[in-house]
């Protein structure tokens, strides 16, 4: 299926880096902003090639769910895996802190389905991976190469691949709330190393209007957050809270994309264009690439 190129035509300065792992366990807790329930989420050192697998423990017999894009499954506003009759929701934060700081190979084990919010952004997750410490191990990273532009969505919202700089993976986002709101109209562009996500994605949190904000509290869902676990902006600004970027609001919408291609299993070099794109999109345009995608390294499709 994949378009196999000559090895002579891949970019000469690409050398694929070696997979890593945790080098000990670490641990987040708090309470799903949807659900509202405490959890306990545990990532622990996993072998080369074996992926971001969660395991839900709670359940009577431990449930693993690889963390790929064929397991995903449409919820509104979150990401939802699910496999082996079990799910875990709201991932995508861990995702990216995962994805974003090179962690290839990690079991996530979790003793609810929702994993907690904490402060809306990856920072808690990005500190305690960084706290654990990351080792290198004996096998090279897979590697999609984007060789053509791919492009899903229609005019409202879009996201798009196209080849990049040799060896890397840098993304551009457009977010557009409409001059009128306070959210307005930002963009960000920013190549993509664990260093720049680190600094530049991690801290920044998740967000929502008032009205959604409103609409969610009547249907009974988010009533245990509060304004200072994410940022809900009134005409004003954030009520009751400060920002950390002026432009907090795009970082996060980078981040979640960096959660949402996570899900390929495999490092993607290429340049992502994506303008008000959300979860679903972005996920569409991982299963693409991986269906046509130029893709090095041994990488298997049975995954
Ligand atoms: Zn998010």
């Amino acid at each position: 299926m994949f378009k196999r190129l000559k090895d002579d035509s891949r970019p000469s300065l690409h050398v694929p880096r070696q997979q890593r792992t945790l080098a000990k366990t670490a641990s987040v807790e708090g309470f799903g902003y949807w659900s509202g329930k405490d959890v306990r989420v545990e990532f622990r050192p996993a072998p080369a090639d074996s992926g971001v697998v969660f395991v839900r423990e709670d359940l009577p017999k431990p449930v693993k769910i690889k963390a790929v894009v064929a397991h995903r499954v449409e919820t509104p506003r979150r990401t939802t895996l699910r496999a082996a009759g079990a799910s875990v929701e709201m991932v995508e934060h861990i995702m990216a802190a995962l994805g974003g700081m090179h962690v290839d190979n990690c079991e996530v084990w979790v003793n609810a389905a929702e994993m907690p919010g904490c402060d809306g952004s990856s920072l808690p997750f990005v500190e305690a991976l960084a706290a654990a410490g990351f080792v290198e191990q004996k096998a090279a990273r897979p590697t999609l190469f984007v060789r053509e532009v791919t492009r899903l969505g229609n005019e409202e919202s879009w996201v798009e691949a196209r080849p990049g700089a040799a060896g890397a993976l840098s993304v551009k986002f457009h977010l557009d709330y409409g001059s009128e709101t306070a959210i307005g109209r930002q963009t960000l562009t920013l190549p993509v190393t664990p260093d720049s996500f680190r600094r530049e994605l991690a801290p920044a949190r998740t967000f929502m209007l008032k009205s959604e904000a409103d609409w969610l509290l009547a249907q009974g869902l988010g009533t245990r957050a509060t304004l200072k676990d994410l940022l809900v902006f009134d005409a004003d600004g954030p009520i009751d809270n400060e920002l950390r970027f002026r432009d907090e609001c795009v970082r996060h919408k980078t981040l979640d994309l960096i959660g949402d291609l996570a899900l390929a299993g495999c490092d993607l070099v290429g340049h992502f264009v994506a303008f008000r794109s959300g979860h679903r999109l972005n996920a569409e345009l991982v299963r693409v690439l991986l269906t046509e995608g130029d893709m090095a390294g041994g990488w298997k499709r049975s995954a």
